[in-house]
C-alpha cells in the first residue's frame, strides 16, 4: 500500500538538498539565469555532495536511491533553481535507459563514470521534426559492414554542450515507426559527434539546450541498448520512470511561490493594512497551499509505483501533467500577488513562472500527457 510518510533518511535527505539550495543554488541563480550560463561551480559541489545521479545502483559506485528519495531531493533543488534542477535531474535521464536496457559492460563504463567524477550525461531523444511524435524520428542508424552507421541531428538536448556521453535513439527504417527505434550510448569524443546551436531560452536559462548532431559516427553492437528496433519501449519506459521526477520540480516551484508570497504579502500594505489581510490575497495563497499538497502527493505516488514496478504509465503522467499545469498557474498568480513589483527582476516571482512554463513541454507535453491517461482509461481500461 502506497503511504504518503517520509523515514528519518529520506528526511535527511531533504534537509541536506534544502540547506543545499538555500546556501548555494538560490544565492546565485539569478545571476545564472540572466547570463543563460551553466554553473559548472554549483554542478561541483552537488556532486561532491551526493545530490547527483544518488539513483545508480550501489554496484556502479551509486547510493542506490529510490525514486522517491530521487524526487525528494529534486524538489529542494527546484525549490532553489527549477533550471539547475533541470541540469542536476539530466543526469538521471541521460542514465536511465542504461538502468533499462545496458549490458553489464555498458553500466560497468558509464554508471561508473558518473559516480567516479563529475561527468554529464544526455538524453538524445527529440528531432527538429519529432519532438511529440517520437516514433516519428529521423536519425538513421544504417548496417556498415559489422558495425552501424548513425547520421542525423537531435534537438533540445538538455546539458548537450557538456555531456560527456549521449544515451538515444535512432531507426533502423523510418517506415517502421515504433518498431524501428533503436538505443544507443556513445562518448561526446567519438568522431563524427558535434554540438550545434544552444537555444536562447524564456526560462530554466542557466539550464543548456543544445543540438547534438552525429555525421557518419561508427557504432558496433556493444554500443546499441537493447536490440535493433527494440528501442521504443525503452525510450518510453525512461519517461514512466523520470516523469515523477518532473512533478517533484513542480512542487518545489510552487512551494518557492507559496513562501515568496506569503513573505510578501506580510509586508506589502495597501490601503493601510499589509495585502495578506485582503480576501482575495488568502484566496491566491490558499489555493497556492492545495496546489503544493496535490503536487506533493502525486509525485509521491508515482515514485512509489515507479519504485514498486507497479506497471501505470499513467499515474506518472497524472503526476507530471498535474504538478506541470498546477505551478504554471501558481506561479503566474505569485507574479499578480506581487504585483508590479513581480513583473521585475527585482523579485523571485518572475523566474518562477518562466521556469514553470517548461514544465508543461519537455518529457511530453501536458497534451500528450492527457492523450497518455486517456488512451490509459479508454483502451487498456
Ligand atoms: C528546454 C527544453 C529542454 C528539453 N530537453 C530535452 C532533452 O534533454 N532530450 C530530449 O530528447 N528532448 C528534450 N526536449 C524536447 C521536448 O521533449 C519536446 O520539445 C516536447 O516533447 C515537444 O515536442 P516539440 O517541441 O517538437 O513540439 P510538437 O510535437 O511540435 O508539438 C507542438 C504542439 O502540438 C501539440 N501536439 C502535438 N501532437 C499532438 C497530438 N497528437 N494531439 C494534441 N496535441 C498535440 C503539443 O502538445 C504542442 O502544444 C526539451 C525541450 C525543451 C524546450
Amino acid at each position: 500500500m502506497f503511504d504518503p510518510t517520509y523515514t528519518e533518511e529520506q528526511q535527511a535527505l531533504v534537509d541536506t538538498a534544502r540547506k543545499f539550495a538555500a546556501e548555494t543554488i538560490i544565492p546565485v541563480a539569478g545571476e545564472y539565469d540572466e547570463r543563460a550560463e551553466h554553473p559548472q561551480e554549483v554542478f561541483e559541489k552537488a556532486w561532491a555532495l551526493g545530490l547527483m545521479n544518488v539513483e545508480v545502483p550501489e554496484a556502479y559506485g551509486g547510493l542506490g536511491l529510490s525514486t522517491l528519495e530521487g524526487c525528494l531531493i529534486s524538489e529542494q533543488l527546484a525549490y532553489g533553481c527549477a533550471g539547475i534542477a533541470t541540469s542536476i535531474m539530466c543526469n538521471h535521464l541521460g542514465c536511465l535507459p542504461l538502468m533499462i536496457a545496458g549490458t553489464e559492460a555498458q553500466k560497468e563504463k558509464f554508471l561508473g563514470w558518473v559516480t567516479r567524477e563529475l561527468v554529464f550525461a544526455s538524453y538524445c531523444c527529440s528531432e527538429p521534426e519529432a519532438g511529440s511524435d517520437v516514433a516519428g524520428m529521423r536519425t538513421k542508424l544504417d548496417k556498415d559492414g559489422d558495425g552501424w552507421r548513425l547520421n542525423g541531428q537531435k534537438r533540445w538536448i538538455t546539458n548537450g554542450g557538456y555531456a560527456n556521453f549521449y544515451t538515444g535513439f535512432a531507426t533502423i527504417d523510418p517506415s517502421l515507426r515504433h518498431k524501428g527505434i533503436t538505443g544507443f550510448v556513445i562518448e561526446r569524443d567519438r568522431p563524427g559527434v558535434s554540438v550545434g546551436k544552444k537555444e536562447n531560452k524564456l526560462g530554466q536559462r542557466a539550464s543548456n539546450t543544445v543540438d547534438v548532431i552525429f555525421e557518419d559516427v561508427h557504432l558496433t553492437d556493444e554500443d546499441l541498448l537493447g536490440r535493433p528496433g527494440q528501442g521504443f519501449p525503452i525510450a518510453m519506459e525512461t519517461f514512466d520512470k523520470s516523469r515523477p521526477m518532473i512533478a517533484a520540480c513542480a512542487a518545489g516551484l510552487i512551494g518557492r511561490a507559496l513562501d515568496e508570497c506569503v513573505q510578501y504579502a506580510k509586508e506589502r500594505k495597501t490601503f493601510g493594512v499589509p495585502i495578506a489581510s485582503h480576501q482575495a490575497i488568502q484566496f491566491m495563497i490558499a489555493e497556492m497551499a492545495m496546489a503544493y499538497e496535490v503536487t506533493k502527493l502525486l509525485y509521491s505516488k508515482a515514485a512509489w509505483e515507479v519504485d514498486h514496478e507497479v506497471k501505470r504509465t499513467s499515474t506518472s503522467a497524472i503526476a507530471k501533467a498535474m504538478g506541470a499545469d498546477l505551478a504554471m498557474k501558481v506561479t503566474t498568480d505569485a507574479v499578480q500577488v506581487f504585483g508590479g513589483y513581480g513583473y521585475t527582476k527585482e523579485y523571485p516571482v518572475e523566474k518562477l513562472m518562466r521556469d514553470a512554463k517548461l514544465l508543461q513541454i519537455y518529457e511530453g507535453t501536458s497534451q500528450i500527457q492527457r492523450m497518455v491517461i486517456a488512451k490509459n482509461i479508454l483502451v487498456r481500461g
